[in-house]
């Protein structure tokens, strides 16, 4: 309603600009309808630990738009947010997440495999934030310890008792937290000793130049010491060469994500690549002591 507005205002208001409102506006009314009507879809991309044994995944979303094809999380996870309506598609995703992760526990061979979950600060402030995830737990019959909750910095700013009551309650159910992106946010150290977390994932934005800019590289050291001293795993994420993960192997990185290993992958082509990958039946006797 750029009439209303001031002059100024008028003048600046692109249409450019009122295309993006327009946009805008309308992903978030197609946002609205997107879960009733089955658009998403979790896709998942393998993390593997020091050994190249692939150990779990992250469950990332996307969004099959009846016109505009796949629609990437980070053009719609922001309205998703304003509006609201990340609580309902959050939920979804945790729902979706422990299904797998139970059809997974029931597989030999695929038995020990985790899944990460990104869960938006919004969707951590809500009273039911600890209530959804218990119930997509327990109406799915999945082992809590298998679930892996990947937090960013940003839910340190809105109300770190809150945040921190809330991890405790469900870690105390097997639950276990990571921190996404970190060295991108807010952190503060002292905030970090509060959280009940098991690992740091380390920004790809450090990764990518990691061989070429030296401070890259030395933040990238920092992180992988910083989290081993707190007792914390580091996930390296957004490895895309042979050269970047040799590095961090050296710098005792203990796990790797990105397309170096695998591209996100819809679920059958997900499921089949860890069993083309999983490490052979223990022989008979090590089996016996399992
Ligand atoms: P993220 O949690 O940091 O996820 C990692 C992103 O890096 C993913 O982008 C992934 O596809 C991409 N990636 C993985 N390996 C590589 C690599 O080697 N190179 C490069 N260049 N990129 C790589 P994606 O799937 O587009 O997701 C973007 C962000 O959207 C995620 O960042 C996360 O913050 C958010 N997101 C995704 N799914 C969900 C969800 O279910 N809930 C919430 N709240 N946020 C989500
Ligand atoms: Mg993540
Ligand atoms: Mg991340
Ligand atoms: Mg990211």
């Amino acid at each position: 309603e750029a009439k209303t507005a001031g002059g100024d205002l008028a003048k600046t208001f692109q249409p450019s600009m009122q295309a993006a409102l327009e946009r805008r506006a309308r992903l978030e009314d197609d946002l609205r309808r997107a879960l009733a009507a089955n658009q998403f879809e979790l896709h998942y991309q393998p993390q593997a630990d020091f050994a190249g044994r692939i150990v779990g995944a992250e469950a990332l979303l996307r969004w099959r738009h009846p016109t505009d094809g796949f629609i990437a999380p980070l053009d719609f996870i922001g309205i998703a947010e304003r509006s609201g309506l990340i609580c309902d598609i959050g939920a979804w995703v945790l729902q979706e997440a422990c299904r797998l992760l139970a059809q997974m526990a029931r597989e030999p061979g695929l038995a020990d495999l985790t899944l990460s979950v990104n869960v938006s600060a919004r969707q951590l402030a809500e009273p039911e934030f600890v209530g959804q995830v218990l119930q997509a737990l327990v109406t799915n019959d999945t082992p809590p310890q298998r679930l892996h909750l990947e937090l960013t910095e940003s839910v340190l700013v809105a109300n770190v008792e809150d945040t921190v009551a809330k991890m405790g309650a469900l870690q105390r159910m097997g639950v276990r937290f990571q921190l996404d992106d970190f060295g991108t946010g807010y952190s503060s150290l002292a905030y970090l000793k509060r959280l009940p977390l098991d690992a740091l994932k380390i920004d790809r934005s450090f990764v990518a130049d990691l061989l070429h800019d030296p401070n890259d590289f030395a933040i990238a050291r920092s992180v992988i010491t910083l989290a081993g001293s707190l007792g914390l795993s580091t996930v390296a994420e957004g490895v895309e060469t042979r050269e970047q993960h040799d590095l961090l192997a050296q710098l005792g990185c203990p796990a790797y994500q990105g397309y170096y290993f695998c591209r996100p992958l819809p679920q059958a082509a997900f499921l089949d690549f860890v069993r083309a990958h999983q490490t052979p039946p223990p022989v008979p006797d090590a089996a016996s002591h399992r």
